[in-house]
């Protein structure tokens, strides 16, 4: 249930309220957007009427069922604003949202060693990219294939960033790594396989790290919300969606189908910022510039992309991964996309290296 105050509402009196649902047994979250105060009502509120609620103050404009079965994630809970997520990063503090730029984030499937992590950080950083990705616990199909460096790849990663100021995004897999890359990292990647780990979900709500959440590969739109809900419920609201290719019955050409209408159906659905992955939705380097500028046409808030400086030899992914010198091309081309849609940052000529 969604409480709407009205324009100009004291907050003494969003507080009396606050207190007030809370005695009901209910979890009242205060949002304050742009304009006006809402107060997001979670728990068992189906009997409560929303005339007898809108009663409780004159200063109660509106109260509203969310009908949807995600409620902290549905876009009615902010009153229709989109939320951002604000990320702290060495270079500053960087936000996704759709009121904001779109943010690239690019670099290998998985850290391999010193040189190549620090050489792809300054190469994607020079290129205009905001966050360097890598994994260093790899969740591999096969459980003889590589399976990352774990720790000591951490504090390669760490490097990198030192070396570049770019922030950094890594996935975790088990929440016994939780501490070590909540150290290194400005999100936590939740991959595509972990996405209905609800108690790893739990974990990293009851966290302060801002959250990447990767669609499940057989997800539906409604699960992987729920699986939001999952981290918002337990506290973290800095949530944000990754779609990454979803599992159809054509694999033959693509490895994925890259599902880019989930970006006007997460818009109508959620507030929370939008991440397209075409490097894993389509399993080719050569399909990833095409689907990386139609994903800003359609409305992306954000873009992961995987570069390696010899992608014939990476340990993963190498198929799918663009060389430095095409990801340097391909930020000149979103550049043309994005800058009419007023959501390009960096300078035209900043692309090129
Ligand atoms: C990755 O980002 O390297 C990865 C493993 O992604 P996904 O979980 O989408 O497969
Ligand atoms: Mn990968």
């Amino acid at each position: 249930m969604i409480v709407v105050m009205k324009v100009g509402s004291p907050e003494a009196e969003v507080a009396r309220l606050t207190e007030e649902f809370a005695s009901w047994g209910l979890s009242p979250e205060t949002i304050v957007g742009k304009h006006k105060v809402v107060i997001g009502l979670v728990g068992d509120t189906v009997d409560m009427d929303p005339l007898q609620v809108q009663e409780f103050s004159p200063w109660i404009e509106q109260v509203l069922r969310v009908e949807k079965p995600f409620k902290r994630a549905s876009r009615e809970f902010r009153h229709g604003e989109p939320s951002e997520v604000l990320v702290q990063t060495p270079n500053g503090v960087v936000p996704f949202g759709a009121h904001h730029p779109i943010v690239v984030v690019a670099g290998p499937c998985s850290v391999e060693n010193e040189a190549m992590i620090v050489e792809t950080a300054q190469r994607v950083k020079a290129a205009g990219a905001a966050f360097l990705r890598g994994g260093a616990f790899k969740p591999r199909t096969s459980p003889y294939a590589f399976q990352g460096h774990g720790e000591s790849a951490l504090g390669l990663l760490a490097k990198a960033r030192e070396v570049s100021g770019l922030g950094i995004i890594t996935e975790l897999m088990d929440a016994a790594d939780l501490d070590a890359i909540a150290e290194v990292a400005d999100i936590i990647q939740i991959g595509a396989r972990n996405m209905h780990n609800f108690s790893l979900l739990k974990r990293v709500g009851a966290q302060d790290k801002p959250i990447l959440l990767k669609r499940g590969m057989s997800a539906t739109i409604e699960e992987w919300l729920m699986a939001a809900e999952y981290i918002l419920a337990a506290g973290n609201p800095n949530v944000i969606l990754c779609e990454r290719g979803i599992r159809t019955f054509d694999n033959q050409y693509a490895r994925n189908t890259l599902d880019l209408a989930a970006i006007p159906v997460l818009r109508s659905l959620t507030h929370l910022p939008i991440m397209i992955d075409p490097s894993h939705g389509t399993g080719k380097a050569e399909y990833v510039p095409s689907m990386a500028m139609a994903a800003i046409a359609a409305g992306t808030d954000s873009l992961m992309i995987e570069v390696h400086p010899n992608p014939a030899k990476a340990l993963s992914d190498g198929p799918q991964s663009l060389t430095p010198d095409r990801f340097d091309q391909l930020m000149t081309e979103l550049a043309i996309v994005a800058q009419p849609l007023g959501r390009w940052s960096l300078q035209p000529t900043a692309a090129i290296a």
